[in-house]
C-alpha cells in the first residue's frame, strides 16, 4: 500500500521589514531620485574642489621651487668660485662669501673609476660634470658646456683631487671600430647617479 502524496504548497515567507515596506508612489520615487542626485552632485563638487586645491598647491610648490632654483642659479652665476675674500657684513655674509678673491679656486675635484672628473664649488655648490651629447639639441650648446667643464677641470687649486681605481676600456661599434667605453657609461648614467 502506497501512502497518498499530499501536494506541497510553495509558501513565500516575508520578513517583518519586508512586510512593513510601503510601496512608493511615482512622485515619491522622483523625490527620492532627486535627493540622491543632489547628494551625488554635492559629492562631485566637493571632489572637484579638493582637486582644484591640490592643483593650486602644486602650482604654488612649483613657483617656490622655480624661485629657489632661480636664486640658486643667480648665486652660482655671481660666485667667483675662489678662496679667500673678506666678510665685512657679518649679519649678511653670504654675498661676500661668494666673492672670494684668492688665486686658488675653492673647488673639490674627484676622478671616478671610469675616468670622468667632477668638480664642485665649495662656496656656491655648483657642479661641473662632463656634458653628455644626447642632452643637448645643438652642437654649439654642447661645445659651450664642454668648454665650461674643461675650464673648471683646470681651475688652479691646492686641494688635492681624490680618485678611484681607474678602469678604462674600449668597445666595438657597429662598424667594427673601437669607441671609448666611457662615452657609453656616461650615456647610460645620463639620468642617474647625479649626471
Ligand atoms: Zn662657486
Amino acid at each position: 500500500m502506497t501512502a497518498k502524496k499530499t501536494p506541497v504548497k510553495a509558501t513565500v515567507k516575508y520578513t517583518r521589514a519586508q512586510k512593513a515596506e510601503p510601496t512608493l508612489t511615482l512622485a515619491q520615487l522622483r523625490r527620492l531620485i532627486a535627493k540622491e542626485r543632489k547628494i551625488w552632485e554635492d559629492d562631485r563638487a566637493l571632489i572637484q574642489d579638493l582637486r582644484n586645491q591640490q592643483i593650486e598647491m602644486a602650482k604654488y610648490n612649483g613657483r617656490c621651487l622655480t624661485s629657489a632654483d632661480r636664486h640658486h642659479a643667480h648665486e652660482q652665476a655671481t660666485c667667483t668660485h675662489k678662496k679667500a675674500g673678506t666678510i665685512r657684513d657679518l649679519k649678511h655674509p653670504r654675498a661676500e662669501f661668494l666673492r672670494g678673491n684668492g688665486l686658488q679656486y675653492a673647488v673639490l675635484k674627484h676622478k671616478f673609476s671610469h675616468g670622468d672628473i667632477w668638480v664642485r664649488c665649495l662656496r656656491c655648490g655648483k657642479w661641473w660634470k662632463p656634458p653628455i651629447r644626447s642632452q643637448y639639441k645643438l652642437d654649439r650648446d654642447f661645445w659651450r658646456a664642454m668648454f665650461d667643464y674643461e675650464e673648471a677641470v683646470n681651475f688652479p687649486t691646492n686641494n688635492i683631487m681624490s680618485e678611484s681605481i681607474q678602469l678604462r676600456f674600449d668597445q666595438f661599434n657597429s662598424k667594427g671600430g673601437r669607441v671609448d667605453g666611457v662615452e657609453i657609461v656616461r650615456e647610460k648614467l645620463a639620468n642617474a647617479a647625479g649626471y
